[in-house]
């Protein structure tokens, strides 16, 4: 017998069922995520600081794309680097492991320079080379600093296509001008840096410019070109704002904070752009953005640089200003909007990423991050407990959950005087020291690294040195690749 139901029954069953799969969708979004994997863009900005950003408290910068970002995703206040200087940090976010691991830190040249001989091994999986295995299209945009000739490039570590300054856009200094008085200058000819596209040198020198406009035009038509064609991944490290600053006529003079604050702004409309791309072209609520710094502020060039915020330390030291990062995670629709106050770093994106895209995270060799996934969408907790602070080849810091064991101290970069202990410490010839009894903060109390509370807690310091202990017996000894 043919039952005929009545109009609003069909209605309602439709309304359940919908419900229904609603529920079940979001209660299996992850299978239905691995089935469907997402695209990936990470923008890895330059020497931009803890403090540089509107929604990381700068009371001037006026950065809204990025606040946005934050609002709509996930706020990280203690995101790491693997490094507080450009190359290990690099390879840290692009390996997920430490740079000790691949040679890729040195005592004696901390970066690669135009005469360095070597870079980032063959032997070296990056996250590129990982997700093209499982059919992603990728590109590289912008600066690389793991070595600038074969077989170190971009397009030698699993990118398609790259098209950047190769190393710091400090490099090839040809003028005797000091580095201050250049950036007042803007004269980008000081700089003799080449620009690559994949391996061909097609600038030089680097009009810089409108570097990060045309990063930025780069990556909105790697979008447009690749959205049709399959997953992508797409590296974007801004050149800026390391020193010499740059912008683009559109923004000169434009924002309160002088010629830093006209490149954060810069830096913050092409984020908006780029949101904006993904937007307009229906793939953002399938699009994980990724928006973080490779060390802190350039305190060398003092009113030049800029901030760490609330933070101690800047770029090159292994106080906090020095490595933790402002850091936001944005995936409309899929990641749970938040402020994450967990422990991160950069080596956790390259498991994280292999996770989200059910590619197999290579079982051969030691990883030091973590599949934040959990986090990102609300679903558990993180697994890190540590984060360790290398400055060169040595670990000078080590923090475990709220406390943060410093045993050897330097300060950053244009900073000698020596760090003030209570203690005697021993000075080392390149003007650290060692201190006879670390110094210990509870960062999440004292972010700021203020107080010494190493005399009431021997227990945790006894922890943290065991944690160090362990961490050293573990290292397999490389061949160095920045002295060579
Ligand atoms: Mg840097």
């Amino acid at each position: 017998m043919k039952v005929h139901y009545p109009p609003f029954m069909i209605s309602i069953a439709v309304i359940f069922f919908g419900l229904f799969l609603t529920s079940n969708a979001e209660s299996t979004w992850w299978e239905n995520n691995t089935a469907d994997p997402p695209n990936i863009i990470v923008i890895f900005a330059d020497d931009l600081g803890y403090g540089d950003l509107g929604v990381f408290g700068h009371p001037s910068n006026k950065t809204p794309h990025l606040d946005r970002m934050a609002y709509e995703g996930q706020k990280w206040t203690n995101f790491y680097v693997a490094a507080p200087v450009c190359t290990p940090s690099r390879a840290g976010l692009l390996t997920g492991r430490l740079p000790i691991r691949s040679g890729m830190c040195s005592d004696k040249r901390r970066v690669l320079f135009p005469d360095s001989k070597g870079g980032l091994p063959q032997t070296e999986i990056t996250i590129a080379r990982a997700l093209k295995g499982n059919g992603y299209q990728t590109a590289a945009v912008g600066k690389w600093h793991l070595g600038h000739q074969s077989p170190f490039l971009p397009t030698d570590h699993g990118f398609d296509s790259y098209f950047g300054i190769p190393y710091s856009n400090d490099m090839d200094k040809v003028e005797t001008t000091d580095h201050f008085t250049l950036a007042e200058t803007e004269r980008y000819q000081a700089y003799n840096v080449p620009i690559l596209r994949d391996k061909t040198e097609v600038e030089r020198p680097a009009d810089q410019r409108t570097i990060t406009k045309r990063y930025t035009d780069e990556v909105v038509g790697k979008i447009k070109d690749l959205k049709d064609k399959g997953p992508f991944f797409i590296y974007l490290a801004h050149s800026l704002p390391h020193i010499p600053l740059f912008r683009s006529e559109e923004f000169k003079d434009t924002s309160v904070g002088g010629i830093y604050g006209d490149v954060i702004e810069e830096v913050d409309w092409s984020v908006g752009q780029i949101l904006e791309t993904l937007k307009e072209e229906g793939i953002a609520e399938n699009t994980l953005v990724v928006f973080t710094s490779d060390n802190g502020p350039w305190h060398t060039f003092r009113t030049h640089g800029g901030t760490a915020g609330l933070l101690r330390g800047a770029k090159g030291g292994t106080f906090e200003g020095g490595m933790r990062e402002p850091t936001i995670f944005w995936w409309p629709g899929k990641i749970q909007p938040a402020v994450v106050t967990d422990m991160g770093t950069t080596m956790d994106l390259m498991p994280t990423f292999c996770a989200l895209s059910n590619t197999k995270l290579p079982d051969d060799r030691v990883y030091d991050g973590f599949d934040i996934t959990p986090l990102l969408m609300g679903t558990g907790k993180g697994k890190r407990e540590t984060v360790f602070y290398y400055r060169g080849a040595q670990v000078y810091a080590i923090r475990k959950g709220d406390y943060k064991a410093h045993f050897i101290t330097q300060l950053e970069y244009g900073n000698p005087t020596a760090h003030p202990v209570t203690n005697p410490p021993i000075p080392l010839e390149n003007g650290a020291t060692i201190l006879e009894e670390p110094l210990l903060y509870n960062v999440n109390i004292d972010p700021g690294e203020r107080f010494n509370i190493a005399a009431d807690h021997p227990q945790i310091i006894a922890e943290i040195r065991e944690v160090l202990a362990q961490h050293k017996a573990g290292l397999v000894p490389v061949e160095n690749q920045l002295e060579k």
